[in-house]
């Protein structure tokens, strides 16, 4: 027992354990200051129509470039920023930094596309988002209808009537509004129905098991991604797929009427500068054979 040890009880703990509770702490004692030291910034990954091959929208998605940790994981740290209570802090950020993205695209006279902005369900609950939004938008002068929030399954659970009404509000304003990694999440197909939205987002790991190692169709993958698409579009909303990495998951989503895809096929997350060189070309040219 850890008593019995006295003084050398901390050999209880494996160098591993604290080693990973020594980077909570010091990532905790930086994360609070993170956003004002302007440690944040957003990289983006395009999502192209499968009728036209072009850019329809990209995602923002945030990066922590910690001083001496380095790039840290939206995986690790958006979880760690919920726990803190910093996580609407940080959201607003994005938002606003998404935004003033852009609207600088757009400035710039190329094709303009729409920005999607992750919501986490806690910033949901937590903020008026609609208010958030709507100051992000007048001080960018971002037209709303540019702008599209992705929520998780998680959100919708969570007091509906009062998330239907938020919904409703956002997307008078003109906002978007798509259920990320759908299919993972417990919602139920009763709440979906009634939730204002527009698209839903096939989960990576569904797009992952259309296929086995040996580049087969899987009889259970491809009919977990062909119903998810059908579900969508019966609602009257649309498909989008993330994840996609190989022409042979384009092709199949595109024979399922999939709207959007998304994923290393086609760009990894870039910085916006470097997104520039995707606007106004054929994102799709292997699958469309
Ligand atoms: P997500 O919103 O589902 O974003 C998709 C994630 O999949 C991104 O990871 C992206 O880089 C990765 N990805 C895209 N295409 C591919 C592909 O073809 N193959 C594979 N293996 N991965 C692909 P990332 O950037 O590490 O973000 C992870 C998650 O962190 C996001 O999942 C989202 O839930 C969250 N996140 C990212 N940025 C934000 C943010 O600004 N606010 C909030 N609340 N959450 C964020
Ligand atoms: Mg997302
Ligand atoms: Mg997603
Ligand atoms: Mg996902």
């Amino acid at each position: 027992r850890a008593k019995d040890l006295g003084r050398n009880s901390y050999q209880m703990y494996t160098p591993a354990m604290n080693a990973r509770s020594f980077e909570r702490l010091t990532m905790e004692a930086s994360l609070r200051h993170a956003v004002t030291r302007g440690e944040f910034k957003l990289v983006y990954q395009v999502k192209v129509d499968m009728d036209t091959g072009r850019m329809s929208g990209v995602e923002a998605l945030v990066r922590w470039n910690h001083p001496e940790m380095g790039l840290v994981s939206p995986a690790v740290f958006i979880p760690l920023a919920e726990d803190m209570g910093v996580i609407s802090d940080i959201g607003e950020w994005v938002l606003r930094e998404a935004c003033k993205q852009c609207k600088h695209w757009h400035d710039l006279g190329l094709p303009p596309v729409r920005i999607a902005v992750n919501v986490s369900a806690l910033q949901f609950r937590e903020t008026k988002v609609p208010d958030v939004v709507a100051r992000a938008l007048r001080d960018t002068g971002l037209p709303p209808h540019f702008l599209e929030l992705e929520l998780t399954e998680t959100v919708l659970m969570q007091r509906v009537d009062e998330v239907v009404v938020v919904l409703k509000e956002l997307r008078a304003m003109g906002v978007r509004i798509s259920i990320d990694d759908f299919g993972t999440g417990y919602s139920s197909l009763s709440y979906l129905k009634r939730m204002p939205i527009d698209a839903l987002k096939v989960d990576r790991s569904f797009v992952n098991d259309i296929f086995d190692e040996e580049d087969k169709v899987t009889e259970e993958g491809a009919e977990i991604v062909s119903t998810i698409i059908s579900l969508a579009h019966n609602l009257k909303l649309k498909a989008i797929a993330e994840g996609v990495e190989t022409p042979a998951q384009a092709a199949f989503l595109q024979s399922k009427g999939c709207d959007e895809v998304q994923g290393f096929l086609i760009s990894r997350p870039v910085s916006g500068e470097d997104l520039i060189s995707l606007f106004d070309r054929d994102l799709l040219p292997e699958a469309q054979e």
